[in-house]
């Protein structure tokens, strides 16, 4: 399993901000570390009745991975994802799975802080922290969709964190073209756009299906407007919505 793994995780490696705070006692602020995801992911994976389930959750949505008061997401959340995943797909206890599945939802809805927002754990490419969570959950989307209404609702989550790798661009009038492969689902009407390729990042006004997607290969042809295929939208370029580049 892979909890098995959870200790060899070095969390204080992964950067994450401080927390300014108001301590009671002292009646100041002071900057503190939030606590490691650790202890709570365990209690999780070991919870057997609803106060502990309570309790884990608790610990965990105040930690290195959320901060629930503030609705903040931190890099964290990205390693822990596959550990809250594996609960929510084998523990027996069904408000434990359920917990997990809340958790995974909140680290997509909530917004990380300036300067904590990327992580380069999907590709190599700074990839939004909520869209990288949404990688995850795609990537055990048979088993999540098994999980009943709340594995479906966290996959129609993790859907609307679309992701658009380019293949290969072509001009189409004052538009671009793009070919390459969809993971998600691009809403109506067009959103906007966040275009990454080595070397930068550029804003795409509109992002629109030319083409119903292949659903078995994901291969989808995308309108991406007022953009040339000379600029940022060339193959290797991967998109994201413009939304998810939001910041506290
Ligand atoms: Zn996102």
């Amino acid at each position: 399993m892979l909890l098995d793994e959870l200790d060899s995780v070095d969390w204080r490696s992964i950067p994450t901000p401080g927390l300014r705070m108001t301590r009671a006692d002292r009646g100041r602020s002071e900057w503190r570390d939030l606590p490691s995801p650790r202890d709570g992911l365990f209690a999780l994976a070991a919870a057997g009745s609803l106060p502990q389930v309570a309790a884990a959750t608790s610990s965990l949505a105040n930690s290195a991975v959320l901060w629930g008061h503030m609705g903040a997401v931190f890099p964290a959340a990205v390693v822990a994802a596959p550990f809250l995943l594996d609960i929510a797909e084998r523990h027996d206890f069904a408000p434990a799975r359920g917990a997990a599945l809340t958790l995974l939802g909140d680290m997509m809805e909530s917004l990380p802080i300036a300067g904590f927002d990327r992580t380069t754990a999907v590709d190599g490419r700074p990839t939004p922290l909520c869209c990288a969570v949404a990688v995850l959950v795609r990537q055990r989307r048979e088993p999540v969709s098994e999980l009943g209404r709340p594995g479906l609702s966290l996959i129609g989550n993790s859907d609307e964190h679309w992701r658009f790798e380019v293949r290969e661009a072509v001009a189409a009038g004052n538009d671009t073209l793009a070919l390459g492969v969809l993971g998600g689902r691009i809403p109506t009407p067009p959103p906007g756009g966040e275009i990454h390729r080595s070397g930068g990042t550029a804003r795409l006004a509109s992002v629109a299906l030319e083409y119903p997607v292949d659903h078995e290969t994901g291969e989808a042809c995308l309108r991406l407007a007022g953009t040339s295929p000379s600029g940022p939208c060339a193959a290797g370029a991967v998109i994201h919505p413009a939304r998810c580049g939001e910041v506290h």
